[in-house]
C-alpha cells in the first residue's frame, strides 16, 4: 500500500481525527444546499467512535497518541488504553504498570 495513504488511513484510528473530518464534511454538505441534521450527525460518530475506543481499535481522545507499553503477555510494546484509571494493553487486555 501506498505510504502515505498507510498513514492517512491510520490516523483515522483517532477518534479527535475522525470527529473533525466529519464537522468538515457536515459543513461541506450543507454548503452546496443540502439539508442535514448536524447535531445528529456529530452525535452518531461521537457514539460510533467511543465504543471503538472501548473495545481498543481506536485510540482514546483524551490520550496521547503515542500511548505505549511494555505488555510481558504480548512480550512487546503495545498501544494501551485508559480504562477506569488503569492501562490496558488492546492487545491482551492486561493492565500494566505505566513506566
Ligand atoms: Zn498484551
Amino acid at each position: 500500500m501506498n505510504p502515505t495513504l498507510r498513514q492517512m488511513l491510520s490516523r483515522l484510528r483517532n477518534s479527535t481525527v475522525v470527529l473533525g473530518v466529519t464537522s468538515n464534511l457536515i459543513s461541506l454538505v450543507m454548503l452546496l444546499g443540502y439539508k442535514l441534521d448536524q447535531s445528529l450527525v456529530m452525535s452518531v460518530v461521537t457514539i460510533i467512535c467511543s465504543i471503538l475506543a472501548l473495545l481498543g481499535i481506536m485510540s482514546n481522545p483524551d490520550n496521547h497518541s503515542g500511548n505505549r507499553f511494555y505488555c510481558p503477555i504480548c512480550k512487546a510494546h503495545t498501544l494501551h488504553v485508559d480504562v477506569a484509571e488503569e492501562k490496558l494493553c488492546s492487545i491482551c487486555g492486561r493492565a500494566t504498570e505505566s513506566t
